[in-house]
């Protein structure tokens, strides 16, 4: 089959090699001059099958209003006369409770648990590198507070049958030595010890790479303008060059997904969560992260990627915009000198990306009302995590195979 792909960010170039693999003649577009270059960019490089949880969570409506006053703020929030954003936002409130926290963290433990099998599969069939180590999260408590509190993700963990360690103040130093300079600032962690860390833009890169030895077609620097839809089934897309005809199109254009939907009256609820990112040259070993950490007071994760060390986080509601704020750099380099100053603070690059989030955590994954049309977006906080999962599962769908693991709630109709 004919399939055009949506997007080179992780996403989308997952999607790709799977579907290459799986015998199609495959085409990606991308407006940028490569794999990766938007969200996929410069991401926190947390692949965390067991710290995977989302957003909505019962207790945030209160801690969200608390953040929005706080010095280092994890959430910033601009409103504006926005209707997409206020619908996400209700939307997002909506599911706040303890039910449907449940469910949507079921799913996204699941899709979590299978990507992290489908990541081990490609690097065993490509051995393709992007710094990559495998030494676990810790969430990291700086209060007594913040560790009790812990004890509900401790009861989810158990009951998903993850692996996990509450680790005290030495426990934390044990796992991430550097912690030994500043353990009066630390009371304990939660370790998830099958999580992992990789460079997400080295990945994709490397993955278009090997895309390409199996044929894919990468179409870069081409803006996708629209959908060709004919008696209710996909023929093809508008490109700013040309009509590109497909028997399948997968769209994976992260926060810019729905732009294309809704001319054909689908309501995707994907809003664009801007996060900021600082990759900073490592100067002391002894004092930088092993792995990740995820210092749980300001919701900043700081990883070890090769000699660098990436600090990401922050949650800015504010529509599609790429602005950096300095004050969200300043809150970045004060979460990580204050536990890793092993690093050329001045000498980092700062970031911003736009995470495609949907109100409920879980990514859209699955065949829409227009025949042939698929989507693989939304993947929000964890799209790094979930990608080789993803990716599968919309290779055996447009494949007309039943995926390893259940996908119908995965679906947009899951909003109807
Ligand atoms: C600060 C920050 C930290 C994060 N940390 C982590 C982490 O530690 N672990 C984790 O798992 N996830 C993390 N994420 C989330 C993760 O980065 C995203 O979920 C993921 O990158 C989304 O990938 P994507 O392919 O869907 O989107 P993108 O990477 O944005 O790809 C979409 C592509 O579509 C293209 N495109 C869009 N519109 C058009 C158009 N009209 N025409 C042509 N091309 C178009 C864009 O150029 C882009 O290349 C983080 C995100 C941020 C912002």
């Amino acid at each position: 089959m004919k399939v055009i792909v949506l997007g080179a960010g992780i996403i989308g170039v997952t999607s790709a090699y799977q579907l290459a693999k799986a015998g199609h003649e495959v085409t990606v577009i991308d407006r940028q001059q490569g794999p990766a270059l938007e969200t996929s960019f410069a991401n926190a490089g947390e692949v965390s099958f067991g710290y995977c949880s989302p957003w909505a969570a019962p207790g945030i409506p209160m801690k969200a209003l608390k953040w929005l006053f706080m010095q280092h703020a994890p959430l910033i929030l601009r409103p504006k006369i926005d209707r997409a954003m206020l619908s996400w936002l209700v939307r997002m409130l909506s599911n706040c409770t303890s039910e449907r926290y449940a469910i949507n963290k079921s799913r996204m433990l699941r899709l979590a648990d299978y990507s992290r099998i489908s990541l081990a599969d490609v690097r065993q069939e490509t051995g393709i590198a992007y710094d990559e180590r495998m030494q676990g999260t810790l969430q990291l408590f700086r209060t007594q507070a913040q560790l009790d509190a812990s004890a509900k993700d401790v009861k989810a963990l158990a009951a998903d049958g993850i692996p996990y360690e509450v680790l005290d103040r030495e426990g934390c130093i044990r796992v991430e030595p550097a912690l030994r300079h500043v353990r009066d600032k630390i009371v304990g962690g939660l370790l998830t010890p099958k999580d992992e860390t990789g460079d997400c833009f080295k990945f994709t890169n490397a993955l278009a790479a090997k895309a390409q030895e199996l044929g894919v077609r990468f179409a870069y620097g081409t803006h996708i303008k629209g959908l060709d839809v004919e008696g209710g089934k996909v023929r093809g897309i508008f490109t700013d060059h040309d009509h590109i005809g497909a028997d399948a199109v997968v769209v994976a254009l992260g926060s810019y997904s729905p732009l294309l939907l809704k001319p054909f009256g689908m309501n995707l609820p994907v809003y664009p969560v801007k996060g900021y990112s600082l990759t900073i040259p490592i100067t002391d070993a002894a004092r930088a992260p092993e792995s990740t950490v995820m210092d749980e007071t300001y919701k900043i994760a700081i990883t070890r990627l090769g000699d660098r060390i990436r600090v990401g986080g922050m949650a800015e509601i504010s529509g599609y915009t790429n602005d950096l704020g300095l004050a969200r750099r300043r809150t970045l380099e004060h979460s990580v000198t204050d536990l890793f100053p092993g690093g050329d603070v001045a000498q980092a690059s700062f970031w911003s990306g736009l995470r495609p989030m949907t109100p409920d955590g879980t990514p859209v994954i699955g065949p829409t009302k227009i025949g042939g049309l698929f989507l693989n977006t939304g993947h929000g906080t964890l799209g790094w995590t979930m990608s080789c999962g993803s990716a599968r599962v919309i290779s055996d769908l447009v494949s007309g195979r039943k995926p390893d693991i259940d996908a119908t709630d995965l679906a947009i109709g899951r909003y109807a």
